[in-house]
């Protein structure tokens, strides 16, 4: 008997565990909500298209339109150089327009004065599409080092948001360990929570708001709290590749679009600020 009730209550909290409705009740106050979209060609380097330019921004830009969204759009100085009406229309929409490198290549595997090239070729080339420079900067694939950490800051940017999953929260760098917190000015920015990035199997199917809440529940010292959501304008279209790649793109085009309206709509009853990247910056620093 005894042995019967244990496994009841096993199930019990198995189902309570499973349950992504667990954490819908969470108060959430003095939540910052920053929106970043790495804008760039379809699921670099394999398709390379253009179509989450041509199809993905306008459904993007317009479910942000519709919750008051401000948003940071880190693009490749290669697509703000060949589409510079693309980034003007996101700017002059009242998003911030960030780098994503100029050619997306891995920096980690850069010389100092490849990244640096990098650095002021995107720089160059989104002031030529919208009037100013650059201050937030996402590295492609995430493949930050300390070389680009200190040259950053030495080229104005105030934000590094490449994604490191020991540190989920913001922090100032070490120069000499970027993963550790320590005195440089640039401000680290990390993703919080990546359900769409190439959905793994333990995020794939699982609700966004569901992630959401798991951002702010492992939050529970810290205030403000600060969730950093990634998106890509490929994942907004039903993309086609090889057999191989189709765990990638399986959640391209009506499977993310329905999970970020779900999760807006969340949010609209939720008491969240919606900031850009450089405005977290000036919360935290100020
Ligand atoms: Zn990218």
């Amino acid at each position: 008997m005894k042995k019967l009730i244990l496994i009841a209550i096993f199930l019990f909290l198995l189902i309570l565990v499973g349950n992504s409705e667990l954490f819908d009740k969470t108060k959430i106050k003095g939540t910052y909500v920053v929106f970043t979209v790495d804008t760039e060609y379809d699921f670099p380097p394999i398709l390379n298209t253009e179509r989450g330019i041509d199809e993905g921004i306008p459904i993007i830009l317009s479910m942000f339109d519709q919750h008051n969204v401000k948003a940071t759009f880190l693009t490749t100085g290669e697509l703000a150089k060949n589409r510079p009406e693309i980034i003007k229309e996101i700017h002059d929409k009242g998003h911030e327009v960030g780098s994503h490198s100029y050619h997306h290549k891995s920096i980690k595997a850069m010389t100092k004065s490849e990244i640096k090239n990098e650095i002021v070729l995107s720089s160059n080339a989104i002031e030529n599409a919208i009037g100013i420079r650059p201050v937030s900067f996402r590295a492609p694939g995430h493949s930050a080092c300390n070389d680009l950490m200190t040259l950053l800051q030495e080229n104005g940017y105030l934000v590094e948001a490449s994604a490191e999953k020991i540190n989920s929260y913001p922090y100032h760098p070490d120069e000499n360990n970027w993963i550790s917190e320590g005195n440089m000015s640039i401000l680290r920015v990390p993703v919080s929570h990546t359900p769409s990035y190439f959905y793994p199997p333990t995020t794939y199917n699982r609700p966004w708001i569901d992630c959401f809440n798991k951002a702010i529940s492992s939050q529970s010292d810290k205030n403000p709290k600060i969730v950093v959501i990634g998106l890509h304008p490929w994942e907004f279209v039903k993309l086609e590749a090889d057999e191989k790649y189709q765990s990638y793109i399986r959640a391209c085009g009506n499977y993310t679009i329905e999970n970020v309206t779900s999760l807006l709509d969340y949010l609209d009853g939720q008491d969240v600020t919606y900031v850009t990247l450089e405005e977290l910056y000036h919360v935290l620093t100020d």
